[in-house]
């Protein structure tokens, strides 16, 4: 069963809070899982190429990353998507890249934000095992697009 949710958009309360991290007992549970699919299925509805859960109105800190060319993103590599829990960015490159960017909370509006070339990211898988990973290029700009998100942070307050 496939669960699409709405989104919220620019103004909404729910996309400027400080989002709750995921607790340990939650690692693994059936609401985690069925989260983490329906934010997936609303992404993939939307044609977006990376989601937050506070943009689905649940304010706990859970991305997906999912960069694939699609009529929104034409030349977005392709990558497998990756689930993230609890993310944190613990290194960002000095060398810096301008690049366009749009919102699935912002849908009428695009513009061009400079964000780190390249970052290293922890997180946490669904079932609680901590990964550690570095990303370049347009991921590693939806990475930092999404864990703003999880700040109360968006793409149009950075232009
Ligand atoms: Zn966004």
């Amino acid at each position: 069963m496939s669960v699409i949710l709405p989104v919220a958009q620019r103004g909404e309360p729910i996309l400027s809070l400080i989002a709750a991290s995921v607790a340990e007992h939650e690692f693994g549970s059936e609401w985690l899982t069925q989260l983490a699919s329906a934010l997936y299925e609303t992404m993939m509805a939307r044609q977006g190429v990376g989601i937050a859960a506070p943009q689905v109105y649940i304010s706990k800190r859970i991305i997906i990353v999912a960069s694939r060319a699609n009529p929104r993103y034409p030349y977005a590599p392709t990558m497998e998507a990756v689930v993230m829990v609890n993310p944190e960015i613990f290194e960002f490159s000095s060398e810096t890249v301008a690049g366009e960017e749009g919102c699935l909370s912002v849908p009428d509006e695009r513009g061009q934000v400079t964000r780190a070339e390249q970052i290293s990211v922890c997180y946490y898988t669904l079932n609680g095992e901590k990964v550690e990973t570095t990303f370049s290029g347009f991921p590693a700009r939806i990475v930092q697009h999404e864990v703003d998100h999880l700040n109360g942070v968006l793409f149009v307050d950075r232009l």
